[in-house]
């Protein structure tokens, strides 16, 4: 199908974009990457009367301040694989995005777009919960900071003010003796996830752990945290293998993911189950020396 007519509006800075949303409430549309918004508008499931191309909006490439590492939202995937900053400070984003459509979808799309898309099965959103990540928007009043976890509204939704734009997504820094893990099963390599887990971990010297949170994605109507009290069940010890698979079949348990074409909700179930247990393991291995993060 052909797209519905509309008008289109280049702008030049983050603060223009507020504007022109301000000028043209909830009838326009930002457009980045288009890896989502074009088929949508070309299904006609979109049907904006002005788009406004943000992709001259904001020119700062990935840095480091305050002790985040700053990820402006015209961040595309493919970046996120190949920035040694990122892969440095970051490497479990880099790993997951390399599970993100295929190279045409990661060289446009982009990390702000893929995070107001808000789908539930996204690497990017899962992997960002995992490592507590902060959405920077920029609206009519000035900036606000919200936390990843708290960004998600519902499926395809968002706390996102239709006057807003995302400027940045903004992640703690790297901290020694933080491992992670993201595993991932999809039918097809490029298909999107049937089920994917990111998990975070930090250790102390001992070996016992401080901190651990998953993320899971494809489970629900939004990205969502693994069963938090199971997970920190987990902090002040030295899991056992037994544990760790206490720990991913209270967080199976705690999900009710739908059936759809792709899967049933008890394999995804399954899945979570498996691939939270195996990768909490990796991530306390990785904490361990393996592979810092
Ligand atoms: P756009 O398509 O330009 O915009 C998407 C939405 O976000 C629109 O509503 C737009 O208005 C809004 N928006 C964009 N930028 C901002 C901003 N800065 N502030 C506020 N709102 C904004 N994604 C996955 O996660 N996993 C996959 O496996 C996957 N596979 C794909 C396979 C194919 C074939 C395709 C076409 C897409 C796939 N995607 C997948 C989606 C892809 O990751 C998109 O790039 C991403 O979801 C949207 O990013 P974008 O920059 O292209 O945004």
């Amino acid at each position: 199908m052909v797209a519905a007519a509309f008008s289109y509006l280049r702008v030049y800075s983050l603060n223009e974009a507020v504007r022109a949303l301000s000028d043209h409430g909830e009838d326009a549309k930002l457009l980045a990457g288009g890896q989502s918004l074009v088929p949508m508008l070309n299904l006609r499931l979109a049907r904006p009367s002005v788009l406004i191309d943000i992709n001259a909006a904001d020119s700062r490439e990935p840095f480091a301040a305050d002790g985040s590492l700053v990820l402006p939202a015209l961040t595309r995937h493919a970046q996120l694989m190949a920035s040694p900053l990122i892969r440095g400070s970051a490497p479990m984003l880099s790993a997951a995005v390399r599970h993100v459509g295929n190279v045409r979808v990661r060289n446009r799309g982009t990390i702000g777009g893929s995070l107001a898309h808000a789908d539930p099965t996204a690497e990017i959103s899962c992997t960002a919960l995992a490592l507590d990540a902060t959405v920077t928007v920029l609206g009519p009043q000035g900036e606000r900071l919200i936390p990843v976890g708290d960004f998600f509204t519902g499926y395809l939704s968002t706390q996102l003010e239709p006057d807003e734009v995302i400027t940045e997504l903004r992640l703690p820094a790297r901290r020694p003796r933080r491992g992670w893990s993201f595993l991932e099963v999809a039918r097809r390599a490029a298909d999107f996830a049937v089920v994917a887990v990111a998990a975070s971990v930090e250790v102390d010297p001992g070996g016992v752990v401080r901190d651990a949170r998953v993320g899971l994605a494809c489970v629900a109507d939004r990205v969502v945290l693994a069963d938090p009290q199971a997970v920190a069940s987990v902090v002040g010890t030295v899991p056992t293998s037994a544990r760790l698979a206490d720990v991913a079949r209270a967080a199976s348990e705690a999900v009710s993911p739908e059936d759809d074409v792709h899967a049933s909700g008890a394999y995804r179930q399954r899945l979570v189950a498996v691939l939270t247990r195996r990768a909490l393991a990796e991530a306390i291995a990785s904490a361990r020396g393996a592979r810092a993060a």
